[in-house]
């Protein structure tokens, strides 16, 4: 049987994120919607009215009905990988609206604040070997704690797991370690209550 885009959501819904990362992961680079349905088309279609991250789901898909199914149908028709990549960039921007992956954006809430809590710790490791790997924000804060506090870190390594220039993560290594130190500076807390 042939795998959807849904079969790989519905997995990331239920927690198990490995085939919908896996799947991304062979549309590599820059160009990666070149070969996307929706690639040279109206973009207005994928962002229908009244259709948002609060709305209800089920209700908004009856509600929006025959308008979705342009955009829907070519979603379906995505090549695989680019779809899966397609619905791991939303998640990564945390994009709010318009549809990415054959989800609306009120289907891709629940999605997105799963992939918000999402700590996997091997795939921190794997960044910090220079693995290429799609991380939520919580894992690539992780990889520049654990890089600008570890002087043995593999600087070129860890700038090509984060897909950033060495440059841009050395600064991000210089605003962790400044920051730290600021919180480490600032006087504990009064209680309102304290004496
Ligand atoms: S899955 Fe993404 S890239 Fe493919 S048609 Fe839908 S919105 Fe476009």
């Amino acid at each position: 049987m042939r795998t959807k885009i849904s079969d790989l959501s519905e997995a990331a819904l239920r927690g198990d994120w490995d085939p919908l990362i896996r799947e991304s992961e062979k549309a590599q680079g820059k160009h990666w919607a070149e070969n996307a349905r929706c690639a040279g088309r109206n973009t207005n279609m994928f962002f229908p009215r009244g259709d948002g991250p609060q709305s209800e789901p089920v209700e908004t898909v009856e509600r929006l009905g025959l308008s979705l199914v342009g955009p829907l149908n070519l979603c379906a028709a995505c090549p695989l990988t680019t779809a899966a990549r397609c619905l791991i960039e939303a998640l990564r921007d945390d994009e709010e609206f318009g549809i990415r992956g054959g989800l609306i954006a009120s289907e891709r809430s629940a999605l997105r604040s799963r992939w918000q809590q999402r700590a996997d710790k091997g795939a921190v490791v794997r960044a910090l070997r220079g693995s290429t790997a799609a991380l939520s924000k919580a894992e690539r804060n992780e990889v520049i704690a654990r890089f600008a506090t570890d002087p043995t870190s593999d600087a070129a390594a860890v700038a090509r797991g984060l897909g950033i220039t060495h440059e841009y993560l050395l600064k991000l290594a210089r605003t962790y370690r400044q920051k730290r130190r600021t919180e480490l500076a600032a006087p504990p807390v009064q209680s309102a209550n304290a004496a």
